[in-house]
């Protein structure tokens, strides 16, 4: 019974990165003769596979049985035993059952297990092995956890003990935070994606993959937070190591790693860009010559360890200035918040809890791809309370169309463009309209309806929310005009 419940668990699982078309199947028998022994199914593996899935069915109406088990061609990668269909395998991550690491090319071995085979049956099996060469944002995750588009609220920055995230033990005393406990506080605040962050590393993705089916309705991006000298970027979705030694011969220039990000389908994600840096806080600020923004998908205006370091939102570290600046200068990224939480075990209400700030993404479907390119696309805003139901939306129109928060709409000079501001949670008297980084003397009306003369040159228009005392609770990511003659 235990056996046919994992069987079928991970039947309902079948993650998305299993699902190409196979590379190699192997087939054959089952004898009555391989009864309680080992059978090897030996295959070969060429260079340059990052990840290797494998997923094995066999006929069982002669009550045949086989447990699954692998060997690289130097050494044991795992037993899985009756409970699993199927399993992957990459340099950082693997189903249990099975052990990470190096993919090295050569004979490897399926060992099948036949617990039981009745004398002269024959059992056919089938063995589907697929090789992943390139990396990509897929995830942990078995498929979409939600199908559906919508608004996704979640966490993009934080850190456990693959980094230098702590909480509490037992004892009280303070120790390495594990992983399961920032997924845990994530849950309890309702979040739908969090990506964990550790600098540098690749080691919290292991954790990550065993977690990601017991939390079925959170999904678990990657991230890691590129930790250099100079600045630091959150990197999502691959989970192949990157080269972060910025200034070494592997990685000359900021071009070079943001290259390498690019390649592996990676979002390049600023982080504290208005930290400060030197002795003060090393590498913290970004200060590294020669980024290409056109290369930076996102940037983390709001920062909750910053929030709770200088008092509030607004203050010497705010990175909005910092955004806004590269946007006058023809960029296209999108704003996004990040609690840089360190300890899961924060009250929920402190700035740089998990979930303080959320960042809010509108996303066709609730998966990592999906996730990542509705922050690309930019119908995003910052929730800075971390509150379960705020919304900001914002759409415009012209004569010659139309465009959502984070597109681009076509106007010509002289048009006066008709913007609708869509707020839950808030005070409508509390909307600012920002152009080009400067508050605009408009009014929104009781519709969410506003207006704005285009002018002969490109320029932006975006939204933020104050409460009543002049608080900022929402920061909205702008609609991009542009020049049609
Ligand atoms: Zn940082
Ligand atoms: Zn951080």
């Amino acid at each position: 019974m235990v056996r046919w419940l994992a069987l079928l668990f991970l039947l309902m699982a079948a993650p998305a990165w299993a699902e190409a078309k196979p590379d190699l199947v192997l087939t054959g028998q089952v004898r009555g003769a391989d009864h309680q022994t080992y059978k090897p199914v030996t295959f070969d593996v060429p260079d340059g596979v990052i990840r290797l899935t494998v997923e094995v069915d066999y006929a069982r109406d002669q009550k045949t049985v086989v447990d699954l088990g692998l060997l690289d061609p130097v050494r044991f990668r795992g037993w899985s035993g009756g409970n699993k269909k199927r399993f992957t395998v990459s340099a950082e991550d693997a189903t249990p059952s099975y052990l990470p690491g190096p993919l090295p090319a050569g004979r490897w071995t399926l060992l099948l297990g036949v617990p039981n085979a009745r004398p002269g049956s024959a059992a056919a099996y089938e063995a589907k092995i697929t090789f992943e060469r390139r990396p990509g944002a897929v995830g942990f995750a078995p498929g979409p956890l939600k199908a559906a588009p919508g608004w996704y609220r979640g966490d993009l920055h934080m850190h456990t003990a693959h980094s230098d995230g702590s909480c509490l033990a037992q004892s009280g005393v303070r120790a390495p935070c594990p992983v399961y406990r920032t997924v845990e506080a994530a849950k309890a605040r309702g979040l739908d994606f969090i990506a964990i962050t550790d600098h540098n590393t690749t080691s919290h993705y292991e954790a990550m993959a065993e977690l990601q089916p017991a939390f079925d309705q959170l999904l678990l991006i990657p991230g890691r937070e590129i930790t250099t000298f100079q600045g630091h970027a959150n990197v999502f979705g691959p989970t192949a190591f990157i080269d972060f030694r910025l200034g070494d011969p592997s990685v000359p220039d900021i071009r070079a790693l943001q290259g390498a990000v690019a390649a592996a389908g990676g979002l390049f994600s600023i982080n504290h860009p208005s930290s400060p840096s030197g002795e003060q806080c090393m590498g913290c600020g970004w200060t590294v010559p020669g980024t290409d923004y056109d290369q930076v998908q996102s940037i983390e205006v709001a920062n909750g360890g910053s929030q709770r370091a200088q008092g509030g939102v607004e203050g010497p570290l705010f990175g909005v200035p910092f955004w806004e600046a590269r946007l006058k200068a023809g960029h296209r990224i999108t704003a996004v918040g990040g609690s840089d939480n360190h300890d899961a075990g924060l009250a929920p209400d402190t700035p740089g809890a998990v979930g303080r700030p959320t960042t809010v993404v509108h996303a066709a479907e609730l998966s990592t791809a999906g996730i990542l390119a509705g922050i690309r696309a930019g119908r995003v805003f910052i929730d800075l309370d971390g509150t379960r139901d705020r919304m900001l939306d914002l759409s415009a129109r012209s004569k010659s169309g139309q465009a959502m928060m984070g597109g681009v709409l076509i106007a010509k000079p002289d048009e006066t463009v008709a913007f609708t501001a869509s707020l839950t949670g808030g005070e409508r008297a509390g909307l600012e309209v920002i152009r080009d980084g400067t508050r605009l003397p408009v009014a929104v009306g009781p519709s969410g309806a506003f207006t704005v003369k285009m002018g002969d040159k490109a320029s932006w228009v975006r939204l933020n929310l104050r409460d009543a005392g002049g608080r900022l609770l929402l920061i909205g990511n702008p609609i991009y005009l542009r020049v049609g003659r």
